[in-house]
Parts: C-alpha cells; sequence; structure tokens
C-alpha cells in the first residue's frame, strides 16, 4: 500500500525539500549511497572488491532539466573512470548510467543523451571495462534500446537493464539473448499504470523467473539484479540446467541491502556484484528504496523523529 505513495512522491520537489531538509535524513541515506563524491566512493570500491565483490557504480541523478546538467553528469563519470583508471580498479568495476540524466528528456533528448554516454561508453572501454544503461520510467525505454543497439555497434559489451513487471518485457528478453550481450533483470522499481506493467508481485515474481529463463537459455550474459532469496536460487538452478559456467552469469545486489548474502555468494564462486550509488542528488534514488521495503520508511521516520 505505502510502496506507490513513496513512489509518487519520488517526483514530487515538495516532497524532495521536506526529506532533504529533515534531521537524521543524511543517517538514513548513507545505508544506501556510498558517499558523495569520488573520494568517498573508492575507498568502499576498494573494500568491496577486496571482499571478492565486483561493483558497477551509479553517480546518482535523474531527470536533470538542463543541456548543463547533463554534460556535468557526463563529466562526473569520466571523473569516475579517469580515478579508477589510476588505481587499477577498472578489471572489477563497471558504470551504471540513467540516460534521463543525460539529458534524455530534453529537446532532442534522444541525441544529447546518446551524444553524452558515448565518450563515457569509449573511456570505460579504454580501462577495460564497460557501462549498463539502467532501465528507467516505461516512456524512456524505447529511446534507451536504440541507444543500446547504437552503442553496441562500436562496443558490444555494453549492458542494459530489463524489467519483469512490463508486458513487454519477455519480447525485449528474447531479441536481447543473443550473442556477447549483456542484460541485467530486475522487478522494476517505477510506479507504473496496469495498462503497461502487472501490479501484482507473485506475478512479477512469476515473469521474473521466465525472463531468467530466457537469459539463461540464450547466448548472452545474464545479470541476475535481486536480493530476493527464492529468485536467486531459481536462477542458480536455471543457470545449472542451462549448461552455464559460474563466469557465464552474475549476480547483483545493491549496496546497502543484503551485505551478508552478498558475502555468501561471492564465497561460493559466484560473481557477486554491488551496484554502488553515490553523489549528492540521491533523492529519487533513495525513495525507491524506501519504497521497496516498508521497513525502511519505519526506520526513517524513527531516525527523524529521535533527532
Ligand atoms: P523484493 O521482493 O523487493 O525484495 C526481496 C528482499 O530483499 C526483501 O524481502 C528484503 O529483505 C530485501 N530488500 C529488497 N529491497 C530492499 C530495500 N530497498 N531495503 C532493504 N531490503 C530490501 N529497477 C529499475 O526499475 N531499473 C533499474 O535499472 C534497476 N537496477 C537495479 C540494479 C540492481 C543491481 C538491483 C539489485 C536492483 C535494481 N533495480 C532497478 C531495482 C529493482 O527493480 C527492485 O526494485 C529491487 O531490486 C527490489 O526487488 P528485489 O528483486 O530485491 O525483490
Amino acid at each position: 500500500m505505502l510502496g506507490p505513495v513513496i513512489l509518487a512522491a519520488s517526483r514530487s520537489d515538495k516532497m524532495r525539500r521536506l526529506v532533504s531538509a529533515a534531521p537524521g535524513t543524511k543517517q538514513v541515506v548513507a545505508r544506501f549511497i556510498a558517499g558523495e563524491t569520488v573520494g568517498d566512493v573508492v575507498p568502499i570500491v576498494q573494500e568491496l572488491t577486496d571482499r571478492g565483490l565486483e561493483v558497477t557504480l551509479d553517480v546518482v541523478g535523474e531527470d536533470i532539466t538542463t543541456v548543463e546538467q547533463s554534460y556535468a553528469a557526463r563529466d562526473a563519470y569520466l571523473e569516475l573512470i579517469g580515478r579508477l583508471k589510476e588505481l587499477g580498479l577498472g578489471a572489477r568495476a563497471e558504470m551504471s548510467v540513467k540516460l534521463s540524466m543525460f539529458g534524455q528528456s530534453l529537446e532532442n533528448g534522444h541525441e544529447l543523451a546518446l551524444a553524452n554516454v558515448r565518450p563515457v561508453v569509449e573511456a570505460a572501454a579504454e580501462i577495460g571495462t564497460t557501462v549498463t544503461l539502467d532501465a528507467e520510467d516505461h516512456t524512456t525505454l524505447d529511446s534507451m534500446f536504440a541507444i543500446h543497439e547504437e552503442l553496441r555497434k562500436s562496443f558490444p559489451q555494453t549492458g542494459c537493464v530489463i524489467q519483469a513487471y512490463l508486458f513487454r518485457t519477455e519480447d525485449d528478453a528474447r531479441r536481447l539473448a543473443e550473442n556477447g550481450s549483456r542484460v541485467r533483470i530486475v522487478k522494476g522499481a517505477y510506479k507504473e499504470p496496469a495498462s503497461v506493467a502487472i501490479q501484482d508481485k507473485p506475478e512479477i515474481d512469476k515473469a521474473y523467473v521466465r525472463i531468467m529463463k530466457i537469459l539463461m537459455d540464450g547466448e548472452g550474459y545474464p545479470m541476475i539484479g535481486s536480493h530476493d532469496p527464492r529468485l536467486i536460487s531459481i536462477g542458480q538452478e536455471l543457470a545449472r540446467r542451462a549448461g552455464r559456467k559460474l563466469d557465464e552469469y552474475e549476480f547483483q545486489m545493491l549496496y546497502g541491502i543484503r551485505s551478508e548474502e552478498q558475502n555468501r555468494l561471492a564465497a561460493e564462486g559466484h560473481r557477486m556484484r554491488v551496484y554502488t550509488a553515490y553523489g549528492t542528488d540521491w533523492y529519487g534514488y533513495f525513495m525507491r528504496r524506501l519504497a521497496e521495503k516498508p521497513a525502511n520508511l519505519l526506520f526513517f521516520v524513527r531516525s527523524i523523529l529521535t533527532k
């Protein structure tokens, strides 16, 4: 019940101001956001990789309103990649980007986002790593998939995300499950209407399993993005049945969520990648994490009241 209300609030400027100013917010945000600057996130990347984990780094931000902001987003990723290069961390860290932060919703946004993301993908390739295009709300996806296809002409390792809750996704999975493609499957984190998305949670889980099977039976590289223990064990079983070796798929979870399980999967020999978000524009990302688990909201409210 609370999830849709929090997701609606995640798009409200008034709520953004209220939440950002609330005492105690910073402390709760820190559970999910690995700092504000490259300098903050680098020691965390080092700690995660020392623990045998891989990372995918997200500079938080979305729905920007000016072209200058889209350039700043591009430059923030280029700065990050430069730092990873200096530290020799390229092989263990990839990037996740939201095209709305690269200008996708502005005038000529499709072209702008492509022009902004291309140098990031090039710089990532130069240090031996890659970029995954996150999936945002359903109105952005045709553009995201077209940009993904365009980037893959020069950088076939560029990944993308598909969301199990959308009716379209099984078809997208079939199209994408080809040799060399990297596809992250997630349940989906946005507030979507019943005309495009399954609303019932158990039905979303069933769709997730069908899509995982398409990816595991296909020829690409599946990335299982979930904290759900049932889906993770079904993923392991589907990989086994498809005859995949441990380095022919991976699991992904978010920084700050189920860390023990992340360690356990890595210790079992799985490739386990932690989606590590950092930066100052954390509001949208943070609110989606609250929406996913009501207990997070309770914790947040309690921390405000005790300040
Ligand atoms: P759930 O059923 O939501 O959760 C299973 C269990 O995991 C819960 O019972 C709880 O123990 C734990 N858990 C889950 N979420 C939280 C939380 N916020 N706080 C504390 N515990 C929690 N969505 C998109 O729409 N686009 C993307 O590009 C995208 N990228 C993602 C990348 C990664 C690596 C991951 C892991 C998720 C991503 N998501 C993305 C979010 C995803 O769509 C889900 O909203 C999120 O993963 C919660 O679903 P779940 O599969 O973990 O299952």
